[in-house]
């Protein structure tokens, strides 16, 4: 980082960016380099993320974040690692109170405000404020959200001159399902899912979602399906595409047709894991779903409704039942500024 920052002391760039679901998911055989080749239709919903970035002050200011090492915490949701500092809200914590993410050097949006920083003639200290609402774990790309977001709002802070396609670089170098978090809307994605091409989808499709009170780790979802594929003596196949049903679908705003062509291949692997999905895959069909689907890979269950009220009614159920459920719509905007302000 350059000590000669620009931004004064308490600018605060905040940013917003959705969680998505995988409306159709095609996992092809394992690459070399350990991740699966992927056909994914990624759909961003209305649950959103949200990342403060704030310049502050300190004798850190010429410190090399490469070199930075972890501070102690002022708070148990506070932490500084270097010149970032992160401070988390929202539901970030497990059932016994522990933090269900790291605030280290390990969590995306840290990494994400460090290579932004690599790149940066102006970067500085930085705060950022990680305000969590998409369930960690959850298969919805909460993490690489935070990433986007972060990314973004970084690149504000210190006016680092980007354009949208090197920040997407930027966010391809962290984790597969970044970039779709930088651009949002409706997206295939081949590659490991970070080749995006943006698909038409102009009218919202309303959807409930389940959350689970536990978490799934996406690497262990991909084993079992490996395993589940080579106990079937199956190969696995090329992902291919999406399925082109499952565009023209989204491009009409055809909520019924596309209940019949989704398509999750990691469903199985994760319900084999958490066999109870099966249960409130089936609650949903039960109460009127149109479809449902396992989210990425899971826990987090997307139910496909016809409008809004049918969404609002589902959700109800639902809800009386135990479940967490929360209707949203998608298609929605990627990671976008919220507000620039300095106090
Ligand atoms: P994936 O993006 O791999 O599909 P997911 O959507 O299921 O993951 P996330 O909540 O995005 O789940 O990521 C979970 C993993 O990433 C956990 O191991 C968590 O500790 C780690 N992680 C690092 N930083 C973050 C962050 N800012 N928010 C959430 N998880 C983070």
């Amino acid at each position: 980082m350059n000590s000669a920052h620009t931004s004064p002391p308490g600018r605060t760039v905040r940013v917003r960016a959705p969680g998505k679901i995988n409306v159709f998911f095609r996992a092809g055989p394992l690459r070399p380099d350990g991740y699966h080749s992927v056909a994914s239709l990624y759909l961003a919903v209305s649950l959103y993320e949200e990342v403060s970035a704030t310049s502050i002050p300190g004798p850190g200011q010429a410190a090399d974040p490469g070199r930075a090492s972890a501070g102690t915490s002022a708070a148990a949701n506070t932490a500084g690692d270097g010149d970032v500092i992160v401070r988390l809200k929202g539901n970030a914590l497990h059932s016994d109170g522990a933090l269900a993410i790291p605030l280290d050097g390990r969590n995306l949006a840290v990494r994400a405000a460090r290579l932004m920083a690599d790149v940066s003639e102006n970067a500085g200290p930085v705060r950022l404020d990680i305000t969590k609402r998409v369930p960690v774990s959850g298969g919805m790309g909460g993490g690489s959200a935070d990433a986007a977001a972060a990314l973004l709002a970084c690149e504000t802070l210190w006016d680092s001159g980007l354009s949208r396609e090197e920040v997407s670089h930027l966010a391809a170098e962290l984790g597969a399902d970044v970039p779709f978090g930088l651009l949002g809307g409706a997206a295939v994605g081949l590659g490991v899912g970070d080749e995006l091409t943006p698909a038409l989808a102009p009218s919202p499709l309303h959807w409930v979602l389940v959350q689970a009170d536990f978490g799934l780790a996406t690497p262990e979802v991909f084993r079992q399906l490996d395993r589940m594929r080579l106990a079937d003596g199956v190969q696995p196949p090329a992902p291919g595409q999406v399925d082109p049903a499952v565009l023209a679908a989204l491009r009409a705003g055809d909520a019924a047709a596309l209940a019949g062509v989704l398509a999750n291949d990691l469903q199985r692997a994760a319900v084999a894991l958490a066999p109870q999905l099966a249960d409130v895959l089936a609650a949903g069909k039960q109460h009127g779903a149109l479809a449902t689907l396992v989210s990425g890979s899971g826990p987090t269950i997307a139910m496909l409704a016809a409008d809004e009220a049918a969404a609002l009614e589902l959700a109800g159920k639902l809800a009386a039942e135990g479940h967490n459920s929360l209707a949203v719509h998608g298609p929605v905007h990627g990671a976008k500024i919220v507000s620039d302000v300095t106090r």
